[in-house]
């Protein structure tokens, strides 16, 4: 089966039909609707495709991707697609989502036909006039008519083939020439209106923005035609309709891409031309996030630190701005990054060039209740706020390992070696804070670009090598923020993992852990990590039980009403660690030199897991049985055993544990004992204890049911 992503314009139809003369025994079919003009193309020249409803899933054995390989713009294909054998040919860029096939032709060409037809050409298969025309119309439209800067020197001599074979450019300039209706041409002067002229880096960009109540087939025409009419450089169409908001972007400018300012917004395209739909968006917020974008690129990032930073911080960065008469102090790494991204880092990182830990006390001298820990070795220190903000102080430094794995030697040089030494490039990027050029960012290694194009790349290609806890670092990136791991990096990191481990602190490899755990869906990174064979690392062979993520999931759901203090990521360890033994997991806990708290509990929950789900699966147990069993073990190893089994009792034992009997507590107190009579010592306890287990198993319920129950054993006792 052929099939190419929904919304299928020129180069898609012209792909699918191309890759059915190189598969002729596969069925072409579209995935939903199609374009415009491209429908009308079809109704003058049918080309016997399959509409998908037509298709039964089950019978398709192989898949072949044209001009997409994302899994949400092949309709019902996406449910299968990552079943079945695949092979994609498309020239879109990568993105973390991709699918990936048993065969790949992905290149950035200007269109997707031109890569079909290199291997058409190469098979020496021949082609009709009409095939000729189509595919001519699928380069002329994904290249701009050759204009767009992403369009190559093989379009245009697949063209010149087309050309040579029949290829008719009346009919290609009929069906490019984008018919606009009644409602296009309203909507048209609606956005002409409407348009806002911004200048972003001495660029012209203007906003268009138009509210309508039905949804207008086919915007991108629209949008086109607005370009041209306007020869504008950069354009932005925001079309809000009842349910979302249609944004629409065209470039001409070299140095703005739009597609990638749009990915922010989950949608994506190229740096020519991007869209995006956001659902219950609010039109004002998006148009300003998608400026602020833009603004990004400009390289004076204070109006970021004006809006969005808490007033605090910018009073810090204020009172470190003032104080840098001598040295020069920046912002930097990951708070930058995150600065860009819109998320929120309360970690203030900075650089000073000179001496850090100085600059830290007078820095520290401004905050009151803050405290200072300074590490001379380094030349660095931690101010610690009040409001358990932290700020990272560090003097320009420059690292030289001198053996790999081993903590680096310290020597004072500038901030371009400074940066030089963190991990990725999407961490290099400093703001500058001194006076004389508050706000400018400095881009030594492509950072921005990497933010823009969410890309997780290291800085030289030993990088792993010489700190192999970078890889958990990248999966941690890669996962959090949705970025694709660069393939020069994805391979050094198969690499190191493929040599095995040689220098590595645990310690630190620990710490990158628990921040993995510590994620919402911890299990994304993990299985990165378990693909890039760095699972390894933390035990040789480790592997990774296929359904506990979910069950975990499920179980924190339903206990969450009863909201037990629990360290979540304690828990995803576990699940990290289900399939090794005690034995194994006593070494895999002493390796990782985890803390004793830590150690008793993922211990505890391995050695007493399966015994306490014999007990709990009895048939007959009383309640303060189960409490007394149950009270002393630690909620992870419980919510564990939740997730380890399918028994209902079990589960019914568990939540009634959290529900109701660890809540349940005795009226009288120990001084109402005493003034029974009772003398205080160790039987006290064994008394109230009692009093409790009375409660739990229902036998007593009231406060005067408790005093009968005393005067019973006292009476008792004394008889
Ligand atoms: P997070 O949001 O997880 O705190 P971060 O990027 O701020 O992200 P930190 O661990 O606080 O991460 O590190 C601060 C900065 O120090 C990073 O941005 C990076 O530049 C640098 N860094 C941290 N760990 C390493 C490492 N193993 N190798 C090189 N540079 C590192």
């Amino acid at each position: 089966m052929i099939t190419t992503h929904t919304n299928a314009d020129f180069d898609g139809l012209a792909s699918l039909i191309c890759a059915g003369k190189l598969y002729p025994s596969a069925i072409k079919c579209l995935s939903g609707s199609v374009c415009s003009n491209v429908k009308a193309f079809l109704e003058r020249y049918p080309q016997g495709i399959l509409k998908s409803h037509s298709v039964k899933l089950e019978t398709i054995e192989r898949l072949i991707l044209v001009d997409t390989r994302e899994k949400h713009r092949i309709g019902k294909f996406g449910q299968i697609a990552d079943k079945i054998p695949l092979h994609i040919y498309d020239h879109h860029p990568s993105q973390q989502d991709d699918l990936s096939g048993e065969k790949e032709e992905i290149r950035e060409e200007g269109a997707t036909i031109t890569i079909l037809l290199q291997d058409l050409r190469k098979k020496d298969i021949s082609i009709t006039k009409e095939e000729a025309t189509l595919f001519a119309l699928g380069i002329y439209e994904d290249t701009g008519s050759l204009l767009f800067p992403t369009t190559r020197h093989s379009d245009i001599d697949c063209l010149s083939w087309l050309l040579k074979h029949g290829a008719d450019l009346s009919i290609v300039s009929e069906y490019l020439e984008h018919r606009l209706t009644k409602p296009h041409l309203l909507l048209l002067s609606d956005l002409l209106k409407s348009s806002k002229l911004h200048k972003i880096r001495g660029i012209d960009v203007v906003f268009a923005s138009v509210t309508t109540k039905e949804y207008i087939e086919d915007l991108a025409s629209v949008v086109h035609q607005l370009m041209d009419i306007e020869r504008y450089k950069v354009l932005f169409c925001f079309i809000k309709t009842k349910e979302c908001i249609h944004i629409i972007a065209r470039s001409r400018a070299e140095e703005i891409g739009v597609g990638s300012i749009l990915s922010d917004f989950g949608g994506g395209g190229h740096p020519q031309a991007g869209s995006a739909t956001v659902k219950n968006g609010d039109l004002t917020r998006i148009k300003k996030i998608v400026l602020a974008n833009l603004k990004i690129g400009e390289r004076n990032l204070s109006f970021l630190i004006e809006k969005r930073l808490p007033k605090w911080m910018r009073e810090i960065i204020s009172i470190s701005s003032r104080l840098c008469t001598e040295t020069r102090v920046y912002l930097v790494g990951g708070f930058v990054r995150d600065l860009i991204l819109n998320r929120e880092n309360l970690d203030l990182d900075l650089v000073v060039t000179g001496d850090g830990i100085e600059f830290a006390k007078k820095v520290s001298s401004f905050l009151p209740n803050s405290c200072i820990t300074s590490h001379h070795r380094f030349g660095t220190a931690q101010i610690t706020l009040e409001n358990k903000g932290k700020i990272d102080i560090a003097g320009a430094r420059k690292e030289a390992y001198t053996k790999p794995g081993a903590l680096p030697e310290v020597s004072p040089a500038s901030l371009k070696s400074d940066l030089m030494r963190r991990d990725f490039t999407i961490n290099t990027l400093a703001v500058s804070i001194n006076h004389q050029d508050f706000g400018r960012l400095i881009n030594f290694y492509g950072g921005t670009t990497d933010i823009q194009n969410r890309i997780v790349r290291i800085l030289h290609p030993k990088s792993f090598l010489d700190d192999p806890t970078r890889i958990f670092r990248a999966v941690r990136f890669s996962s959090r923020f949705s970025f694709a791991l660069d393939a020069e990096t994805e391979k050094r990191a198969r690499d190191i993992t493929k040599e095995g481990l040689k220098h590595i602190s645990y310690e630190r490899l620990r710490n990158e852990l628990i921040l993995i755990l510590s994620d919402e869906y911890p299990e994304n990174a993990l299985n990165r990590l378990a693909d890039l064979g760095a699972l390894g690392f933390i035990w040789g062979g480790l592997r990774l039980q296929k359904n506990i993520f979910s069950k975990i999931h499920e179980e924190l759901f339903h206990i969450a009403l009863f909201l037990p203090q629990i360290e979540t990521w304690i828990l995803w360890f576990l699940a990290l660690i289900s399939k090794l033994n005690k034995d194994e997991t006593t070494e895999v806990v002493k390796r990782l030199r985890f803390c004793s708290r830590v150690r008793k509990k993922v211990l505890e929950a391995k050695s007493s897991s399966s015994e306490i789900l014999k007990f709990l699966q009895r048939k007959k147990v009383k309640n303060s049985t189960v409490y007394k069993r149950l009270i002393n073990l630690s909620d992870e190893t419980l919510i564990f055993i939740l997730a380890k089994t399918k028994s209902l009792l079990v589960k019914k034992r568990i939540h009634l544990f959290f529900a109701t009997l660890r809540k349940e507590k005795v009226y009288l107190t120990g001084d109402d004992l005493i003034s029974m009579g009772l003398k205080p010592g160790p039987k006290f306890r064994a008394v109230l204890n009692e009093l409790l287990c009375q409660h739990l198993d229902g036998r007593i319920k009231t406060k005067e049911d408790e005093l009968r129950f005393i005067q019973k054993l006292l009476r008792y006792a004394n008889g």
